[in-house]
């Protein structure tokens, strides 16, 4: 079995004009704050360039690496395998993400950042398909709204291929 690019669902220049739109909005929700945008690696990657060319405020930039295990249906377990950097006690968070898809890594990551002291965490998707939700997550930025699909490019992966297409394409298997 192997995987092709299908139809292109979003286009750069709609996900550039997207990243545009929804950063006019952090900068208009925390103006007067500093943020600390958290990109989850390695699918946010891309998105959060586009996110953070467009952000006005006083802003940091790091790094986590989550991987969900999905055992059963409702257990999502989530561990941490890169850990970010700096102190995120007191800060604005915003966690970048490529696509929310059942919400179980994200939930224990909303955890996670409040637990460490946060003063605010949020989210900030590409993508988020809400059909496919399990855990009670809902991004408060998001790009786009998709059905039930395994999409590929601007970041997202099959295999870890396909991160370099420079749109959001549909994966097709054969
Ligand atoms: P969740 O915890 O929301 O179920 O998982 C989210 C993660 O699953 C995303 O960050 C992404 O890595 C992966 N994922 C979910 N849906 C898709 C998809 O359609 N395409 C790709 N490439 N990855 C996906």
């Amino acid at each position: 079995m192997d995987v092709t690019v299908g139809r292109v669902l979003f286009t750069e220049e709609q996900i550039r004009a997207k990243a545009k739109e929804v950063a006019a909005q952090i900068n208009e929700d925390y103006k007067g704050e500093s943020l600390y945008l958290v990109g989850t690696l390695r699918g946010a990657l891309v998105w959060m360039a586009d996110i953070m060319k467009e952000i006005t405020l006083d802003t940091e930039i790091d790094f986590i690496v989550a991987s969900s295990y999905k055992g059963t249906e409702s257990t999502g377990v989530v561990t941490v395998k890169k850990d970010v950097e700096g102190d995120v006690a007191g800060k604005n968070v915003i966690i970048i993400e490529d696509i929310v898809d059942t919400g179980t890594t994200l939930y224990k990551l909303l955890d996670y950042f409040r637990g460490r002291g946060a003063k605010s965490v949020e989210i900030c998707s590409m993508l988020s398909k809400p059909s496919r939700r399990k855990a009670p997550v809902e991004p408060k930025y998001n790009g786009f709204v998709i059905d039930d699909l395994f999409v590929i490019g601007y970041g997202l992966d099959y295999d870890q291929r396909f991160r370099n297409l420079p749109f959001v394409g549909v994966a097709e298997l054969r």
